[in-house]
């Protein structure tokens, strides 16, 4: 717990601290916390959006710059940029390691600290290895620019050395690549992963032939994409064997080493391991005191503040907030939902109205032409869901310019499958 007042919490670092206006003070500016702020804009409020990166991340692309489709660039936009426009928005780059409640202040790690009116907590999540924190060395999970290189690198790096191995075991352990976790990130994975295998780097080799590499989606469930109906999780199954992915159900890994894994006691050797299995909130819940459930979450009220403390809310992926008995998922549409909600309610200095979840339904991209798709009952596989995923991805991106590049990439991609970003840095 960090709310008892600092004697030292260093100097104050708002950029311009006599306003004289309220302030509205935003930690992360991700899904949830970027869309409050653009609310914000042009308002009667300060506000002051506190991000330890410089640029908003849009992580749903994150698989594609792991596997060589999309640019770092393509899916990041510097915040500054996004919200040079608001001019009562200041945007300070500093990671934020505490909150004081009873001085009303967050408090940065290279010292100092900036005080609120209203604080707003967006922080996300952060990929989750259960018992094994060591595991990460060895899989990096696509959740920053900085993974998603490494994984691209690790990937590519592979293939590389493959063409120059004369040993056939080490071979083709350097072709093996290994997908943990069955849920969306997983398969999308997997999937992406296949198809540059078979069909990209085909042809650019003399020795050895990509389309023989061996891709592997493993799942401890019995199912994949278990957040949807039964039968989408069977299409999506049948759909990666048909591009040559050998799906494990039921099988959790016991170990992740450099070399590779074991899962039921069998050893895979993998030069390429990546790990989508599991999240868990960022810190914020420890900031403030609350209990947070057994994933990181701060259950928040039915305005989006923290039981207790109308002054404090907590959004996105850090939040834990039921409808209708149920929580809600860690999903962008619900963070910057809720962002807007919020955002357009600290216009005015009362209390926000309860928030409601509208879904605009939920996809899961397997590969070329194929997705699946579900609203309520109604439920889609194939081209169309394919389609409908597209359009809620490039909708979700934030700026008009960023949305046509990397349509207009896409399309490319889709029409030659060329893939502009396959450098190994
Ligand atoms: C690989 C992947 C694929 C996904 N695919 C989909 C999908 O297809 N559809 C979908 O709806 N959702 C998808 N998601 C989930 C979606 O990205 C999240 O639900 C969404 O990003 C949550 O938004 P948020 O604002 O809560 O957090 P984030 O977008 O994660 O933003 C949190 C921000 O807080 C900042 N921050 C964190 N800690 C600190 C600190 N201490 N100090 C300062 N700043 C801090 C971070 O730098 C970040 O900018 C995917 C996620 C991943 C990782």
């Amino acid at each position: 717990m960090t709310d008892m007042p600092q004697a030292d919490a260093g100097p104050d670092r708002t950029p311009r601290p006599d306003t004289g206006r309220r302030r509205v003070v935003i930690v992360g500016g991700g899904f949830a916390g970027l869309a409050c702020a653009r609310e914000l804009a042009g308002a009667d409020v300060q506000v002051v959006l506190i991000d330890r990166r410089n640029h908003h991340l849009f992580q749903p692309l994150l698989y594609q710059v792991s596997t060589a489709a999309l640019s770092p660039a393509d899916i990041a936009v510097a915040i500054r940029r996004v919200l040079h426009k608001a001019g009562n928005v200041d945007v300070v780059l500093a990671e934020v390691t505490g909150v004081d409640r009873a001085d009303a202040r967050v408090r940065l790690k290279d010292g100092g600290h900036i005080p609120y009116d209203q604080l707003v907590l967006a922080t996300g999540s952060v990929y989750h290895y259960f018992a094994h924190p060591e595991w990460r060395d060895h899989a990096p999970a696509p959740k920053s620019i900085a993974e998603a290189r490494r994984i691209r690198a690790r990937l590519l790096g592979a293939f590389e050395r493959a063409e120059s191995c004369p040993d056939p075991a080490e071979r083709r352990a350097l072709m093996t690549v290994v997908v943990v976790g069955g849920g969306p990130t997983g398969v999308e994975m997997a999937g992406t992963v296949a198809e540059l295998a078979r069909y990209t780097l085909r042809g650019d080799f003399r020795r050895i032939d990509p389309a023989e590499a061996r891709i592997l989606l493993v799942e401890a469930g019995p199912r994949l994409l278990a957040a949807f109906p039964p039968d989408l999780g069977d299409y999506a199954r049948g759909r990666l064997k048909r591009m040559g992915v050998e799906v494990r159900l039921d099988q959790p890994v016991e170990a992740i080493d450099d070399g590779g894994v074991t899962l039921a006691g069998e050893r895979i050797d993998a030069a390429t391991v990546v790990w989508g299995a599991g999240i868990r909130a960022a810190p914020g819940a420890d900031w403030v005191g609350g209990t947070a459930d057994r994933t990181g979450r701060l259950p928040v009220t039915a305005n989006l503040s923290l039981p207790g403390d109308p002054a404090i809310f907590a959004l996105g992926d850090l939040a834990l907030f039921e409808q209708d008995g149920k929580p809600l998922p860690a999903l962008a549409q619900v963070a910057q939902q809720q962002g807007r909600h919020l955002g357009r309610a600290l216009r005015r200095s009362d209390a926000p109205p309860p928030y409601r979840y509208r879904t605009r339904g939920d996809t899961a991209v397997i590969g070329r032409h194929a997705a699946v798709y579900t609203y309520g009952r109604f439920k889609l596989t194939g081209r169309l869901a394919w389609l409908l995923w597209s359009i809620a991805h490039v909708y979700l991106l934030i700026g008009f310019q960023r949305r046509t590049l990397v349509m207009l990439q896409w399309v490319w991609r889709y029409l030659t499958f060329e893939r502009g970003a396959r450098l190994i840095d």
